[in-house]
């Protein structure tokens, strides 16, 4: 069995105590036992989402599952929505929202930076929008778009908004129903730490409505929300088989996460990136996002002239068993991607990658000055 230290954007290393549930006995997907199971992750859940919603649960699949849960659920063909798009998971939604029929106005932005909410709000005023649709934290570029913001433009407007918040979640203070999101959709193998496969969302009473307003059915029977709410809420009627390990570890990810309290963990995550930052600065690397809108979690390396990166994530991978991400869609070639997420977000992690990734770049000819990250990093506040 090989570890790596995983320092990509996602998945992120799995506490033990979460991976040992994986061992757990399989029990019927109606077992007394495992639906208390989903009761509590379902509390949990919504003390992680700082929101009072009682749709709130975790679907089966990864983050991409729960993307395709909130709009096929929400849209409706001939619905005018409005994408944030400044990165590569801004544009998947906007091709999911057109694949579902809907009318999707793109608000472009340029990769890393952030969205500026009064392009936002000009393309809302624009005609009547059913929904607005934007990326929390943009793992592709390293920015955090102004959630509180965009939220603010869309009820501003009467448009219904849908938060991606894969990244941000468990990482940086993500409070639905403070921000006025009304739907809201994760990721298990990020900052929440738990093994891939789940996808936690959140619909609000406004959601809801839009749902039972619809005039055709949800065209697919496995992300149909009302029916699978039959399963995790007071009926506990079959949908689907839950993948019942899967359950057991993330509401063990979850007891971790709320045992240590949301404002340590964001703390955390924000101590290890101001390490990382700190670093990377005094080896001569520059970071892609403006400061007031870089994520902790997700560090994008401007790539100097002539770097081979590829090879570079080939050493640290097999020569140090570090894995870091390369650029996606736009920024492929022009930055690396380090991940600081859930239990590797610590500055132990930031000295081991720092001291790995100086000794990688001397193999390929690009030697910083020795020691400058890590005591840079050792420095930091
Ligand atoms: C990772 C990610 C997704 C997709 O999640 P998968 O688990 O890979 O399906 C969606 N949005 C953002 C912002 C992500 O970082």
């Amino acid at each position: 069995m090989i570890e790596r230290l995983l320092l990509g954007p996602g998945p992120s290393n799995v506490p033990h105590e979460a991976l040992l549930a994986l061992l757990r006995p399989t029990l019927g997907h109606l077992d007394p036992d495992f639906l208390a199971t989903m009761q509590r992750v379902r509390e949990r859940l919504q003390q992680v989402f700082v929101t009072k919603n009682p749709h709130t649960l975790a679907v089966s699949g990864t983050g991409t599952a729960g993307m395709e849960m909130m709009l096929t659920n929400l849209v409706e063909p001939g619905d005018r929505v409005v994408v944030v798009v400044n990165g590569f998971f801004g544009g998947r939604g906007a091709e999911m929202a057109r694949r579902l029929g809907a009318d999707v106005v793109e608000v472009k932005g340029a990769w890393g930076q952030p969205i500026d909410p009064a392009a936002v709000d000009a393309a809302l005023g624009q005609a009547k929008t059913a929904l607005l649709y934007f990326v929390h934290a943009e793992t592709s570029t390293g920015v955090r778009n102004d959630a509180a913001a965009l939220a603010a433009c869309g009820r501003r407007r009467d448009a219904l908004v849908l938060m991606d918040c894969v990244t941000s979640l468990g990482g940086l203070p993500v409070t639905v129903d403070a921000f006025g999101v009304d739907a809201a959709f994760s990721g298990s193998q990020k900052c929440l730490g738990a093994p891939c496969g789940l996808a936690p969302i959140t619909f609000g009473a406004r959601a809801l409505a839009k749902i039972a307003a619809r005039k055709k059915p949800v065209p697919s029977i496995y992300f149909d929300l009302l029916w699978l709410e039959k399963y995790w809420g007071a009926e506990k009627s079959y949908h689907h088989t839950a993948p019942i390990q899967n359950v057991f570890a993330f509401d063990e990810a979850l007891r971790l996460i709320l045992e240590e309290g949301l404002e340590k963990r964001f703390e955390r995550h924000a101590s290890a990136h101001r390490a990382l930052a700190a670093g990377l600065a005094a080896m001569g690397f520059e970071l892609l996002p403006p400061a007031a809108n870089r994520l902790p979690m997700l560090n994008a390396i401007v790539l100097p002239e002539g770097l081979d990166e590829a090879a570079l994530r080939k050493r640290l991978l097999l020569h140090h068993s570090i894995e870091i991400g390369a650029g996606l869609g736009d920024l492929k070639g022009k930055i690396l991607r380090v991940g600081l997420m859930g239990r590797n977000a610590n500055r132990a992690a930031v000295i081991t990658f720092l001291a790995a990734f100086e000794e990688s770049l001397r193999t390929l000819g690009k030697a910083p000055p020795a020691g400058a990250g890590v005591a840079a990093a050792l420095a930091a506040s």
